[in-house]
C-alpha cells in the first residue's frame, strides 16, 4: 500500500511543509510539471528520491507559456489519477495551486532569455513559451526552495534555459536533468499523445526510429547534413509536418556541422495532424 500525499494549494502551505521537513534535516527535491501524470513524470519523482529524502510535485498549468492559438483550455487535466500516481512513485505532496495564487492581480514581471532559449528550435514556432516556462519556474524554485529541481530530457531546450536560467539568478536549487522514458515502441511518453488518433499513434513512432537512426549514423561518422535530410525525408514520409529536426551542440544547442564540433543532440518538433511532438536523441561519443 502506498501513502496519500499532501495537497497543498497556496505558497504559504508549500513553505511549511518544505520548513517542516527541513527541521528535521531532510533533503527536498522539486518536480515540476503540469499533471496528466504519466511514467515519465514518476520517474522523475524517482530521480528526486535518489538526490532527496522529499519529493513535492508541482502540478500548475502555466496559462502564460501557451500561445493564444495553443491548446491550454484543452489541455488534458486529471487531478485525482495524479495524485494516485504521485503516491505511488513515492512523493510526498503535490503543490497545486490557483492562477490567482501564481499571478494575483497586478503581477507584472517576467524573466527576459537570451542563450538556449533563442536557439532557433522552439522559440522559432513558440516565441512566448520560455519567457513563461522561464518565469514560472523561476517562481516554483523560489516558492518551494528544495535543494535540487529534476527536469526531464524530453524537453531539451526547456532543460537547457531553466539550467541556465537558474544559474545566471542565483538560484541554489541544483537543476537535474532525467533521462526520457518512452512507450514500448519507443515514442517518448507526453501528456499529449491522448490527442492521437490510432492511426497517428501508430505512425507517431517514426519521430524516435528517425531521430535514433540519425543518432547511430552521426556517431558512426557519416556526412551530418546526408543523415540529417535522410530523417527529415523519414519524418515526412511517415505522416508529419515537421517544424525542425536539427542536430545541435548538446550543451549550447548552437548548430554543429560535423561530429568533432559535438557532443551532439539531434532534436525535432513535428506534427501529426492537429498533435505536434517534440522529441530529441543523444549522439553518442567516445
Ligand atoms: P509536462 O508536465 O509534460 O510539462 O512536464 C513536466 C516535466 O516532466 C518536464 O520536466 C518534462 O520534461 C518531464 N517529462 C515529460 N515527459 C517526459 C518523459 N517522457 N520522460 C521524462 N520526463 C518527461
Amino acid at each position: 500500500m502506498t501513502s496519500s500525499v499532501a495537497v497543498l494549494r497556496d505558497v504559504a502551505a508549500l513553505r511549511a511543509a518544505v520548513r517542516g521537513w527541513r527541521e528535521k534535516g531532510e533533503r527536498v527535491a522539486l518536480v515540476p510539471t503540469m499533471g496528466a501524470l504519466h511514467a515519465g513524470h514518476a520517474s522523475l519523482v524517482t530521480e528526486g528520491l535518489k538526490r532527496a529524502d522529499r519529493v513535492v510535485a508541482s502540478i500548475f498549468v502555466n496559462p502564460t507559456q501557451f500561445a493564444p492559438t495553443e491548446d491550454f483550455s484543452k489541455y488534458p487535466r486529471t487531478f485525482d489519477a495524479d495524485l494516485a500516481k504521485l503516491a505511488a512513485a513515492g512523493a510526498s505532496a503535490c503543490f497545486a495551486p490557483g492562477v490567482e495564487d501564481m499571478y494575483p492581480k497586478g503581477f507584472c514581471t517576467a524573466v527576459g532569455l537570451e542563450g538556449p532559449a533563442k536557439a532557433d528550435l522552439e522559440d522559432r514556432f513558440r516565441p512566448t513559451h520560455f519567457a513563461g516556462v522561464a518565469t514560472v519556474v523561476a517562481k516554483l524554485l523560489n516558492q518551494a526552495g528544495a535543494d535540487c529541481a529534476i527536469f526531464g530530457e524530453k524537453d531539451y531546450q526547456q532543460l537547457k534555459v531553466v539550467a541556465q536560467m537558474a544559474r545566471d539568478l542565483d538560484i541554489a536549487t541544483e537543476i537535474v536533468g532525467a533521462p526520457t522514458v518512452r512507450e514500448a515502441d519507443g515514442l517518448a511518453m507526453s501528456s499529449r499523445n491522448v490527442y492521437l488518433s490510432p492511426d497517428e499513434r501508430t505512425k507517431a513512432v517514426a519521430i524516435f526510429g528517425a531521430l535514433s537512426t540519425a543518432a547511430g549514423r552521426i556517431a558512426a561518422g557519416e556526412v551530418l547534413g546526408h543523415v540529417m535530410a535522410d530523417a527529415r525525408e523519414e519524418i515526412v514520409a511517415a505522416g508529419f509536418a515537421i517544424d525542425y529536426i536539427e542536430a545541435r551542440h548538446a550543451e549550447t544547442l548552437d548548430r554543429v556541422a560535423r561530429r568533432a564540433d559535438g557532443p551532439i543532440r539531434v532534436l525535432a518538433a513535428a506534427k501529426l495532424g492537429a498533435t505536434r511532438l517534440i522529441d530529441n536523441v543523444a549522439v553518442p561519443h567516445d
